[in-house]
């Protein structure tokens, strides 16, 4: 995610119910209704109970349920309006849970504008996608979420993963006004990824060098904007893909740019969503681009939706490589003065900041400067401590060891002493545990 303010936030952490219990995959049908501003939903979820549980937890907030089944016969359960609470019905081994429920969220998912300028739209990170869609506020439970979308055909929604159909029928049932988009994931992700949106929106499709799809999005009157919104963008992707050196995780990318949208992007995955105000004109673009914003959340498709921190206190492992890479697609398009400058930047922040600022890097609430700019720095001093081709290795060795799991800042560091005898303990310290 990327703020177009800095302010603190910090993440809880929760219990960890995932030891005992493993969600494996959702199919969500989801019925969004803009005069209600309300949410109705079917869910079917697979899950596995690994070792005896006297209850299974699914967030949920002020939710109403019907049709709880596990296995097919009907349960009781507790709504205790934060969580749906199972308590019988389930075995050791695999299980199908399946209910209906509706909910007039009072964040995460947003409704905007009017008539056809009218947009849904969802923020997970920070917000819980437990307010639209029950699912995890833990990040350790990575779900495989298909997610259908039934809605006005005169707009389009979109979601996660691949698109496989849209058709007019819903149980069966023929209906004249309404399409049912259905959109598939192949992969796990944690539930403050899942995205919707829907608008009036056109979107042209691009090729990465890999064969990735790049769906970039725009309002029918920005026709005329789309060239400079999404100018280097393919470019863009082709390099970090290179650089990072693991192929792009998911099968296409998305980039939708929504009205009044929270933060600058964010990257919800395989959707990107980011604010309509980087939607531009050549003029525009000088003043105001996207590039940056683009780079970042593109980054942490690999940095955040592939891999992701276990806890908040791990946050630079998302927000610092999404910084930094962002800063290295930068280099590719504006040069190498143009990184010196905006690392020389971030330093200058940092020393500021250093004045009032007393929270490290490793701490849930670190500063976004800490998380991003000086987790970006940390990367460079490592880098620039060990060269460029051991740095690389080390990266795409993280990343396939936890690839579609969680990590923590350990986990990082002793990918870097298995092949340099780089201190990783006086890194650790001096980088993320002290504040200087
Ligand atoms: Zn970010």
């Amino acid at each position: 995610m990327k703020y177009l303010i800095l302010f603190l936030f910090s993440i809880l952490s929760f219990g960890q119910q995932t030891t005992k219990v493993d969600f494996i995959k959702c199919n969500a049908l989801v019925q969004p209704n803009f005069e209600t501003k309300s949410v109705y939903g079917e869910i079917g979820y697979d899950f596995k109970v690994k070792s005896e549980v006297d209850s299974i937890k699914i967030d949920a907030v002020s939710m109403t349920f019907s049709e709880v089944k596990i296995n097919g016969k009907t349960v009781n359960y507790v709504n205790n309006n934060k969580q749906l609470i199972l308590f019988e019905g389930f075995k050791n081994g695999d299980n199908k849970l399946s209910f209906t429920y509706t909910v007039t969220p009072k964040q995460t998912i947003y409704f905007s504008g009017i008539d056809q300028g009218m947009q849904i739209w969802t923020q997970g990170q920070g917000k819980y996608t437990s307010h639209w869609l029950p699912s995890f506020d833990d990040v350790n439970e990575k779900v495989i979420f298909c997610v259908s979308v039934n809605f006005d055909k005169k707009f389009k929604a979109i979601s996660n993963g691949t698109f496989k159909n849209a058709n007019t029928k819903r149980n069966g049932m023929l209906n004249d006004t309404n399409y049912t988009w259905n959109f598939e994931m192949q992969k796990p992700m944690s539930s403050y990824l899942v995205m919707l949106a829907i608008g009036n929106f056109l979107h042209k499709t691009e090729k990465s060098a890999s064969g990735i799809p790049l769906e970039n999005y725009y309002k029918p009157v920005d026709e005329d904007k789309y060239q400079y919104t999404y100018k280097h963008s393919t470019e863009i992707f082709n390099f970090l893909e290179k650089e990072i050196g693991v192929k792009y995780p998911w099968k296409v990318y998305r980039q939708v740019p929504v009205e009044d949208f929270l933060y600058a992007g964010m990257e919800n995955t395989s959707a990107t969503i980011f604010a309509q105000d980087y939607v531009v004109d050549e003029s525009g673009f000088n003043d105001r681009n996207y590039l940056n914003v683009n780079a970042h959340e593109l980054a942490h498709q690999w940095f955040g939706d592939l891999v992701t921190a276990k806890s908040g206190k791990h946050h630079w492992l998302q927000e610092g490589f999404a910084t930094y890479y962002a800063l290295l697609a930068e280099r590719k398009v504006f040069g190498d003065d143009y990184f010196y400058n905006q690392l020389y930047s971030y330093a200058n922040r940092l020393k500021v900041a250093a004045k009032t600022d007393t929270i490290p890097v490793m701490n849930e609430k670190a500063s976004s400067l800490s998380f991003y700019q000086k987790g970006a720095w940390a990367l460079h001093f490592i880098k620039e401590s060990i060269g460029e081709n051991k740095f690389k290795k080390v990266v795409k060795n993280y990343i396939e060891k936890y690839q579609y799991k969680n990590a923590e800042t350990d986990d990082f560091l002793a990918e870097i002493r298995k092949i340099s005898d780089f201190d990783t303990d006086k890194f650790k310290k001096v980088w993320l545990e002290d504040y200087n």
